[in-house]
């Protein structure tokens, strides 16, 4: 969930508090008025209105003055010292926040949800420790606090705890009923790449293939798998490789290099070009696939037919450094023919280039690097490779 749906679904939740507590307000007094008084603030109509419009700063404004007209409006100040973290002002709403903290007019949710609120202001800004005990201070109120879970949940993923991730995403899991099975099976693959550079073989065996038993799509987990295996069964490792390939054709890609050098160890280098021809085929326009023929057959001798694919390769991906370096390589082997020259400068000029070409399907972050968690919106597994096509000269 977004900052902003969090917000929308608190201040729905707000408004069912209020309408209890000014029901009971009403009922003492005996008066006929059903609402606490900010609520008949024009500022307060007008800040939700702006955040319902998405214009954050304009609602920080307009319930600042609400909080300022009545500093008994707790849910106000609640809601702003989130607003205020968003927009950037940690140091006020942190300021907000501990001045909630400090009333003792406000109840056990009240209490338990401003210290989540304060540790996501201490993450902010960088203060994790503080963070780590402000969201253990809310679930020693409140145990099944989502809010603070979810806050120590990003700081084990921030400081690679990945056991203690794990555990706390299991119990967001259920306490949410949502399927967090990619979230998790990611955080085993983790866990088995934390274990393997610790030596402990083992573990990261049985940390990959749970990941892979939560969910068989988790690239890197076939990739730590057969990284394990490498040394002492290549074929084995190869075997993983493909399996892998087929269940996920589209990061085929990630296991080229690997694949090459274990179908090699094996005896067996045709199987490698057997399987990125058939990539090929299945995808014309995968040109990772046509760059990895395209050094094989190099390799072989065979560059007339290497630059075929390199041509291919650079008309469906323009913006890729490495097929127009692996171009010059295969152009220096046959002694910088002027034809093949030509012809390679004309099709790159009439190609438009790209930077950046990874991009997360979720919020739309760029990157260079393929990566399995967005460090934008810290999802994992939505980073997808844009394929762009050249589009024709403008001359
Ligand atoms: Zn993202």
């Amino acid at each position: 969930m977004s900052d902003t749906a969090l917000l929308a679904a608190l201040l729905a939740g707000i408004a069912g508090v209020l309408a209890g507590r000014a029901w009971a307000a009403a009922r003492r007094r005996g008066g006929s008025s059903d609402r606490p008084e900010f609520r008949s603030s024009p500022h307060y109509s007008q800040g939700l209105h702006y955040l319902t419009q998405g214009h954050t700063a304009l609602a920080v404004s307009e319930l600042s003055k609400v909080v300022r007209e009545d500093p008994d409006a707790v849910e106000v100040s609640q809601v702003l010292g989130d607003l205020l973290r968003e927009v950037g002002q940690v140091e006020r709403a942190i300021a907000v926040h501990q001045g909630l903290l400090a009333r003792n007019d406000i109840t056990r949710a009240e209490r338990a949800h401003a210290f989540a609120s304060l540790g996501t202001d201490y993450r902010k800004a960088g203060f994790i420790d503080r963070a780590k005990r402000t969201f253990e201070s809310a679930l020693e109120i409140d145990a099944g606090n989502i809010h603070a879970l979810i806050g120590i949940e990003k700081l084990s993923e921030d400081g690679g705890q990945w056991q203690e991730a794990f555990r706390v995403q299991t119990r967001l899991a259920r306490l949410r009923k949502t399927d967090d099975t990619r979230v998790l099976a990611h955080l085993q693959a983790e866990l088995g790449q934390q274990a393997m550079r610790a030596g402990e073989l083992d573990a990261a065996e049985r940390a990959f293939r749970a990941a892979l038993a939560l969910d068989r799509q988790v690239f890197p987990a076939h990739l730590g798998l057969a990284d394990l295996y490498a040394v002492r069964d290549p074929a084995k490792a190869a075997e993983v490789l493909e399996r892998a390939v087929e269940l996920v054709p589209e990061r085929a890609y990630l296991a080229f290099e690997r694949l090459d050098r274990l179908f090699t160890a094996c005896g067996d280098p045709a199987r490698f070009t057997q399987l990125v021809e058939r990539i090929i085929r299945q995808d014309p326009r995968d040109w990772r696939a046509r760059l990895a023929l395209a050094r094989r057959l190099s390799s072989e001798g065979r560059g007339d037919e290497a630059l075929g694919l390199l041509r291919r390769a650079a008309e469906v991906a323009p913006h890729v450094l490495l097929i127009h370096l692996e171009v010059w390589r295969a152009l220096r082997s046959r002694g910088l023919d002027p034809a093949a020259v030509d012809s390679y400068i004309r099709s790159a000029e009439e190609s438009v280039f790209y930077r950046d070409p990874h991009i997360c399907t979720a919020c739309r972050y760029r990157a260079d690097d393929m990566l399995w968690r967005c460090p934008h919106c810290h999802q994992w597994g939505t980073y997808v490779e844009e394929r762009v096509a050249p589009t024709a000269s403008s001359g």
